[in-house]
């Protein structure tokens, strides 16, 4: 089965995706599983996992809705105030249902670059495991080594870095994010997502063989049984189509034995959040 480990779904409003400026504004819609459901069909693809776009719990309210009423959609990556004192209610209320799978903060949003570190987030943190939910990273590459701090203190939680840590695509560069993705990957406990790279790359002008290099370093630090395709949809579509977001890292696993293709394009993704196709 192949699994699209990374989309959103929402409906606009201005003031709850303040992050949607004039350069994106086709994305100022709404977008729903009914939306994403052919575009994933035409790729080839069978099921999704939905990632919250709203710092709220009324987000993951929402999107586990919508999960129930699509069986397409085969979980839910969630919000909830990992640094509350409510936090552990909160994870009990929501737990219960089957297609919550993980939990995201958006870090990459936080002024503070050691935001990851702060005690009251490392609490919350600790509860994911009780409650058998990942934890998806959301960051910048400058917050490779914090992450690396970060992920060093829970040797038993299940972590997935979204979209590569958004590598310098656009420059061309390589360094300093390939060395931080290669500390983060030493840890085994980590997963990495091939998502949302054309966003990194020249919206208009990207080629393949700009985003190759840095799925090459992703192969060499994490190997085929800890990368899972992601389309980040519908973000990705400043850049390019479903389609063709998806092509990008389909057509780089063609090289790859069929059982590489199979792991990356649906199986460890799959395997990691538990699934229930
Ligand atoms: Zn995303």
């Amino acid at each position: 089965m192949h699994i699209d480990a990374h989309q959103h779904f929402w409906r606009y409003d201005p003031r709850e995706y303040d992050w949607i400026d004039e350069s994106m504004a086709c994305l100022r819609r709404d977008f729903l599983p009914d939306g994403l459901k052919p575009e994933l069909e035409r790729a080839g693809f069978q099921g999704c996992v939905a990632v919250q776009a709203r710092q709220t719990v009324e987000e993951t309210r929402w999107l586990l809705e919508l999960a129930a009423a699509a069986p397409f959609v085969l979980g839910a990556v969630g919000w909830v105030d990992l640094q509350s004192p409510e936090v552990h209610s909160q994870l009990e209320t929501f737990a219960k249902n089957p297609k919550l799978v993980g939990i995201r903060h958006v870090v990459q949003g936080e002024p503070d670059d050691r935001f990851l570190l702060r005690p009251e987030f490392l609490r919350g943190i600790s509860m994911l495991e009780e409650f058998d939910l990942a934890y998806d990273i959301l960051i910048y590459t400058r917050h490779l080594p914090v992450a690396a701090e970060f992920v060093r203190q829970f040797p038993r939680q299940r972590f997935v870095l979204d979209h590569l840590a958004k590598p310098p695509i656009k420059s061309g560069s390589s360094q300093p994010w390939a060395r931080g993705i290669r500390d983060l990957a030493a840890f085994p406990n980590v997963l990495c997502k091939l998502s949302g790279l054309v966003t990194e790359a020249d919206w208009q002008q990207w080629k393949p063989e700009h985003l190759a290099p840095y799925i090459d370093v992703a192969f060499d630090c994490f190997g085929p049984d800890r990368l899972m395709i992601g389309s980040d949809w519908p973000v990705c579509t400043v850049a390019a189509s479903y389609a063709r977001a998806m092509d990008v890292v389909k057509d780089y696993l063609s090289r790859h034995p069929a059982q590489v293709q199979a792991a990356v394009l649906g199986e460890n993704a799959r395997r990691f959040w538990k699934l229930k196709p």
